[in-house]
């Protein structure tokens, strides 16, 4: 019998939209529980995935979106707890996660938190001492809730308090997805992003990328979104340049430039857009822009080619010069 509003109880789930955190939401929503769903948007994100969206759509659950920012950038310069196999601070970023869940459960009223974690499916985070310390990290002890693998773990409070019946939670552990796809057919899921394995400080180049950026001086979180596309060379302290491989990388870099950043092509607009972030450069920065330009153009064997650039704030100041090529070894080594 479904229990009345007044005594319903409610919880925060902290979701990313993949199918783990599906299933841990849809399992508790289907006990009768008012669900909130926290959705962390990553510095390099704008706004929720759809999939985030359309869950809370098809549970009926008011969505939380929280921003991660230059706090969230600090913790991954610095994290307590090191890095797993890339830059990804999963322990540290756990624990600040639900430390917000934490305000969010006390701001709610609510009776527990829930997460899509499966006991032992990443090395990091998801071992059993971890989970426990996490748990102790962020002051959610016995508030926590695991669905997938709650039958592995000790019962929760809401569990022993009878706010959710434990015989209908799982006993999911490991790395395979097949448990996890065979309760999915079960709950009627069927629409659902296939696994990405983490989030993109996982990846090794994004990492390097990220380490490289936060070691120099940099405009804080909203950088980081071009961090995902294009050939990225590190100029000096002061400069990094960023060129577009393709059509949709271009324009997504143009999209995202700071108003200071200085955008590049070639004359002939035949070759990659370049952004050279950094205030202030010099004319020889611009060369060695130039140099990238024509590069990776049609131009790379001229023994010179014309390139324009102009600020992201003032398109319609445009300067040109003709450029050299530049040393394969210098390219080569500015690499990131
Ligand atoms: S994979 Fe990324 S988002 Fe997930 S815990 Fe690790 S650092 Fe945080």
């Amino acid at each position: 019998m479904e229990q009345n509003n007044k005594n319903k109880a409610k919880a925060i789930g902290v979701i990313s939209g993949g199918l783990d955190s599906t299933l841990a939401a849809t399992l508790i929503k289907s006990q009768g529980v008012e669900v909130y769903l926290l959705n962390f948007i990553m510095p390099w994100q704008k706004q929720a995935s759809n999939s985030v969206e359309k869950l809370a759509a098809k549970l009926e659950a008011e969505l939380i979106t929280h921003q991660l920012d230059n706090v969230y950038i600090d913790l991954i310069k610095n994290p307590k707890y090191g890095y797993g196999s890339a830059f990804n601070p999963c322990i540290d970023c756990h624990i600040f996660m639900f430390k917000i869940a934490r305000k969010y459960l006390n701001e709610l009223k609510a009776d527990f938190v829930f997460t899509g974690e499966v006991l032992a499916q990443r090395p990091m985070s998801q071992m059993r001492d971890k989970l426990t310390l996490i748990e102790e990290e962020c002051d959610l002890q016995g508030r926590l809730l695991r669905p997938l693998s709650a039958l592995l773990l000790e019962p929760t409070i809401p569990e022993n308090d009878g706010l959710i019946d434990r015989s209908k939670l799982m006993n999911i552990s490991g790395r395979s997805r097949k448990e996890q796809i065979n309760l999915a057919k079960k709950l009627g899921i069927t629409d659902y992003p296939q696994p990405a394995g983490g989030c993109l400080l996982t990846d090794r180049v994004f990492g390097e990328r990220t380490k490289d950026l936060l070691s120099y001086k940099h405009n804080g979180y909203k950088e980081m979104i071009s961090l995902q596309w294009g050939r990225h060379f590190r100029i000096n302290e002061n400069f990094k340049a960023i060129l577009g491989r393709n059509e949709p990388e271009n324009s997504l870099l143009i999209e995202n430039a700071d108003p200071n950043d200085h955008i590049m092509i070639m004359d002939d607009n035949k070759g990659p857009t370049l952004v050279l972030k950094g205030d202030f450069p010099e004319e020889e920065t611009f060369r060695i822009c130039g140099g990238l330009v024509k590069h990776y153009s049609k131009s790379k064997t001229l023994d010179s080619a014309r390139v324009q650039y102009f600020k992201a704030s003032s398109p319609k100041e445009i300067f040109c010069f003709n450029t050299p090529s530049l040393d394969e070894e210098l390219i080569e080594r500015m690499k990131v």
